[in-house]
């Protein structure tokens, strides 16, 4: 019996996670370039994965668990259950709009163009606000949309909003902040289910020591 986990296989959750890991006494060799890995001295195997499909693989129990960003899941929309906050991989997502724009409130966005990897979430934030506007999904480089006219507004994420800055926009609004979390099946076994019980009680102890 193991326990599978799937982590981002590189990116920005991937060092912390894999830290977090190793925090809790469980060592993983690197999966730079490797799909998955056993664990040493814990009955885990890890999956390396884009983190936009760890949801899905959580959800239809390829992984038993993941480490994902809120941001992801609730743009997903998958039916799996969180279990924990694991305190990296902060960032918000946000609107922003070129600097010499006013946006008083949401409002503003009526009618607008809107370019986002967050069509999901965008949208359901306007259904909330009663506002129309036109979304633009772009993967990648989503700050760029104003300047080559592809947009009026983006919804990106933040950390610290200088890569909004250097591309002539600012952080108008702030529609979710988020955080990497613990992800499980809503079906988990009763086996699994205990050695995730061992692993969320090494969590606790660590994150708590570092408090
Ligand atoms: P992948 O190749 O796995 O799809 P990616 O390019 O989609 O990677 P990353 O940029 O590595 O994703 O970000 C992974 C996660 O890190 C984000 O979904 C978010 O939860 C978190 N994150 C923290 N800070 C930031 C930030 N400033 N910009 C983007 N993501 C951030
Ligand atoms: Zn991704």
């Amino acid at each position: 019996m193991v326990l599978k986990l799937a982590v981002q296989k590189g990116g920005r959750l991937h060092e912390d996670s894999i830290q977090l890991l190793k925090d809790c006494g469980i060592s993983v060799k690197n999966g730079h370039n490797q799909l998955k890995s056993t664990a040493e001295n814990f009955p885990l195997e890890v999956y390396f994965l884009r983190d936009d499909d760890i949801p899905q693989y959580v959800e239809d129990a390829v992984a038993h668990i993941g480490i994902v960003g809120e941001n992801v899941l609730l743009e997903k929309n998958k039916q799996v259950d969180t279990v924990e906050p694991l305190g990296f991989g902060k960032c918000r997502l946000s609107f922003a709009v070129p600097k010499g724009e006013t946006y008083t409130n949401s409002t503003y966005l009526q009618g607008k163009k809107i370019a986002t990897s967050y069509p999901f979430i965008t949208q359901q934030f306007l259904k909330e606000k009663g506002i129309q506007a036109e979304i633009h999904e772009i993967s990648g480089s989503v700050e760029l949309a104003p300047s080559i006219g592809l947009a009026d507004v983006v919804c990106d994420l933040v950390s610290s909003g200088s890569t909004l800055f250097m591309n002539g926009l600012k952080e108008v609004e702030t529609i979710l902040k988020s955080q990497a979390v613990l992800i499980k099946n809503k079906g988990l076994g009763s086996e699994q289910q205990q050695l995730l019980d061992k692993l969320l009680f090494r969590i606790r102890s660590v994150r708590k020591a570092k408090n």
